[in-house]
């Protein structure tokens, strides 16, 4: 059988052709960076994890009405995706000071922020994913006005949802980070959610003992990762079927 043509591959996951025109299937890695590709590292069952864990929330947002590029999963690590135009820009939200805000601008971590702060940063390694503002961003033509009003109200009703959603299962949802795609259907554009969300992009602490359960753990050397990603996907009630069987993982479908 013919090998599925790679379309593209990033640090965590793989983009093969899909079966139908406009579709994509998105196989999800173990591998892990950080630093932006200084650290590397392998968190065993994570690639299963986020395909089952972002699967979940991408239904649950498409339930309230937030359009997402998700189609179906296909098994252990990969799903259909809707083809889309990527915005270069990384959409991050936080609710609580941690990370690079607390580190630039002096806040402890952990400090609840007055209200919910949107940032955008362009999206290029090689510049080290520089933070923009909403004019470099229509000046350059990354995206205009009207994308980033459709953005910024996505991404407004993404964190009520997720941080409701999340509160109910013990976590706190500090901040977050979102990718939005262009989707073409018959001469009309709709901007959708794109990418995946899980704990490689999520920042999520224990409501009751603020322990991290993302990736922080692997940033941080913090120990014991893929045991809390493990716990994010059974407290949402979705630990996949099967367990961790799949464990040596990749049985690339040819
Ligand atoms: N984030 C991400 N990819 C990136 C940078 C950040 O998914 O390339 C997420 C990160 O997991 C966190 C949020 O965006 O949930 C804010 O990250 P921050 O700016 O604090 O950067 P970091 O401290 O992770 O370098």
């Amino acid at each position: 059988m013919a090998r599925r043509r790679q379309v593209y591959e990033g640090k965590a996951k793989i983009l093969f052709e899909g079966p139908e025109p406009g579709t994509l299937v998105q196989y999800f890695k173990d591998d892990a960076t950080a630093q932006n590709g200084q650290k590397k590292g392998v968190i065993t069952g994570k690639g299963v994890l986020n395909n089952r864990i972002s699967e979940y929330l991408m239904l649950k947002l498409a339930e309230v009405g937030i359009p997402t590029h998700f189609v179906r999963r296909l098994n252990m690590r990969e799903q259909l995706i809707r083809e889309v135009e990527i915005i270069p820009l990384e959409i991050v939200v936080r609710n609580i000071a941690a990370g690079s805000l607390a580190t630039r601008l002096g806040i402890p971590e952990g400090t609840r922020l007055p209200r919910s702060i949107i940032e955008y940063y362009y999206k290029n390694d090689a510049l080290n994913d520089p933070m923009v503002s909403e004019e470099h961003i229509t000046a350059f033509g990354w995206a205009d006005p009207h994308d980033m009003d459709d953005i910024v109200a996505l991404t407004l009703r993404i964190n009520d949802f997720l941080s409701g959603l999340f509160l109910g299962v013990g976590i706190s949802l500090v901040d977050f980070k979102l990718e939005f795609g262009r989707l073409w259907e018959e001469e009309e554009m709709r901007i959708v959610l794109a990418d995946e969300v899980s704990p490689d992009n999520c920042r999520l602490w224990d409501t009751k003992t603020s322990e991290k359960m993302d990736k922080d753990r692997f940033r941080r050397d913090l120990g014991q990762v893929a045991e809390a990603y493990q716990e994010v996907a059974k407290r949402l009630g979705i630990m996949p079927e099967a367990g961790l069987r799949d464990l040596k993982g990749p049985e690339m479908m040819q």
